[in-house]
């Protein structure tokens, strides 16, 4: 439960991160350098008015310096990636992956929750202004061609180690089977 809250808190900053993402891919803005503003007035934001959900709550869902509404937009895709996240946590063991190893496990999270994200923000940016972004959707792309080669590899490689076990666990039965029927025949294997 903890650890799901957790998870879902995770969720609510990427999702933060994703209409930031959403915004300046628009403005031309850069993404990792430039500091949140309030798009109607410019009002560079506090830590405190960052706050996935809770400062729009607190805030009554207006900016606080020129009182103008903040879009829904931001909440609900705050929230939606949260659940979306927890959502991939709990199910990703069960329904993507039935053929991968225990160590695999973080790096498919870390892959699903990477897709999961991307397309809530090409979903959104669509929404708003009818473009599916290249900025997303090609390193989208490149990102789940090489995922999928590497699962794919990872599947063979696991297949053929299966294989090998089976071939030596048969040879050590056959051999079994001779020591234990006492038989002149073992020099065969
Ligand atoms: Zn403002």
């Amino acid at each position: 439960m903890i650890l799901n809250l957790v998870i879902f808190i995770f969720g609510l900053m990427i999702g933060s991160f994703l209409n930031a993402v959403i915004y300046r891919l628009h403005t031309g803005e850069s993404i990792i350098n430039a500091r949140s503003h309030c798009p109607k007035c410019n009002h560079v934001l506090a830590w405190y008015e960052l706050m996935p959900v809770i400062s729009f709550l607190l805030q009554g869902g207006k900016c606080r310096s020129c009182k103008k509404a903040i879009s829904f937009q931001y909440p609900i895709v705050e929230i939606a990636t949260g659940v979306l996240f927890v959502l991939i946590f709990n199910f990703q063991f069960s329904i993507f992956n039935e053929f991968s190893s225990s160590n695999f496990q973080f790096l498919n999270l870390a892959y699903l929750a990477i897709v999961a994200s991307s397309l809530i923000a090409i979903f959104v940016f669509d929404l708003k202004h009818y473009i599916i972004p290249d900025k997303i959707i090609y390193p989208l792309i490149g990102l789940v061609f090489f995922y999928r080669i590497f699962d794919f590899l990872k599947f063979i490689f696991l297949r053929i180690t299966l294989v090998l076990l089976l071939i030596c666990n048969r040879f050590h039965l056959i051999r079994l089977i001779f020591l234990l029927s006492d038989t002149k025949d073992l020099n065969v294997i």
